[in-house]
């Protein structure tokens, strides 16, 4: 992970940061061992959605800036601030909940990607008046980034430019920043002030293909190992639904792992997992809590021996295709049941 940032910033210019993006508890991985070794590898904030996000960042520890980039209900808007976040803001409306509160704001500008943000650079111009000194950044974010060669891409770039340019050249200090991982790894013209990183932080690749592409290497590997292998007679059958029946000898290895810790049911006869060095592939539902893996007859496949998810040649976005889904959500929907261990240089590292 630390290599990933590292390797991300030697993309970028020396005026440019690399802010860490660890919502959605670090993408499935952990959000505050994540901050942690992105700090570690040169990122110089951290980004997350939500206040209660920002708030088990400081609980664990983390003391850099953190942005927390969400729609913020008042709730939300209390923690944020309580754990000294950064917030982003866009209508005149919410600057009425805010207060005179002290706050350090990020403003958006919705230049294509239909959610959050105005669209109308002028509202967002008022909103930026309104501010004063506790204005911050000016933001954007890209819908396409991550489908090369599209060319609305370069359209939101062109509209984000001509909205907070100017202000730049007014107030040198306001931070822009508009490109996400793919982004940052397809146009240095989209970087600005900083990059907001995500999936490539993980070592996980925005387009969807192999990320030793872009140098990165994926910090997840998923792992189980065999409870039990049995022998599977022709006509017998494994798991809800008898999907998989067996039509020669064979041996079944269970795996205790499934969809209740995130190995979602789609994988159903459609993953592979690795053994001793070699594929196999899933035979039969996955349950809630159990998988079972063809092994075959000839393989020395035991009990206690380690199976390998993602990983040993398994990339998550392999894993992804499969199911017609991202990597993003591989690694997100893993659950809290998987116990989670971290590995710096080999070697145990803090929670
Ligand atoms: C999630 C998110 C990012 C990071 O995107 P990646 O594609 O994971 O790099 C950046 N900015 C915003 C606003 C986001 O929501």
């Amino acid at each position: 992970m630390q290599a990933n940032v590292a390797r991300l910033r030697a993309h970028l210019g020396p005026s440019t940061a690399l802010c860490a993006v660890v919502k959605a508890d670090g993408y499935g991985h952990g959000a505050v061992p994540c901050a942690r070794a992105a700090l570690a590898g040169g990122a110089a904030r951290v980004a997350v959605v939500t206040g209660t996000e920002a708030q088990r960042l400081r609980e664990g520890g983390i003391e850099a800036p953190i942005i927390a980039f969400g729609a913020l209900d008042d709730e939300e808007l209390d923690r944020a601030l309580d754990a000294g976040a950064e917030i982003a803001a866009w209508s005149t409306r919410f600057l009425r909940r805010l207060g005179d509160r002290d706050a350090r704001v990020h403003v958006k500008l919705d230049t294509g990607m239909g959610r959050l943000g105005t669209r109308d650079p002028r509202r967002a111009d008022e909103v930026v008046e309104a501010l004063g000194e506790r204005a911050v950044g000016l933001w954007t974010h890209f819908a396409t980034a991550d489908e090369r060669g599209d060319r609305f891409f370069g359209e939101q770039l062109e509209r984000f430019r001509a909205w907070a340019l100017p202000h730049k050249e007014r107030r040198p200090e306001l931070i822009l920043h508009a490109a996400n991982s793919a982004a940052t790894l397809r146009e240095p013209a989209s970087h600005f002030d900083m990059v907001r990183c995500g999936i490539a932080i993980y070592g996980l690749d925005p387009f969807g293909e192999d990320p030793a592409g872009h140098g990165l290497r994926p910090a997840l590997t998923l792992r189980s190992y065999v409870a039990t292998v049995k022998r599977c007679e022709p006509g017998q059958s494994a798991g809800y639904g008898r999907t998989f029946v067996a039509d020669e000898p064979t041996r079944l290895a269970t795996l205790p792992i499934g969809y209740g810790d995130g190995w979602r049911r789609a994988l159903s006869n459609n993953s592979d997992v690795v053994i001793r060095g070699r594929r196999y592939p899933v035979a039969g539902t996955i349950s809630m809590d159990n998988l079972t893996v063809d092994v075959g007859l000839d393989s020395d496949v035991e009990p206690g021996d380690e199976a390998t998810l993602i990983g040993d040649g398994i990339l998550a976005e392999e894993v992804a295709r499969r199911i017609g889904t991202i990597n993003y959500e591989i690694t997100c929907g893993l659950l809290p049941r998987t116990r989670r261990a971290y590995v710096r240089d080999g070697e145990p590292a803090r929670e």
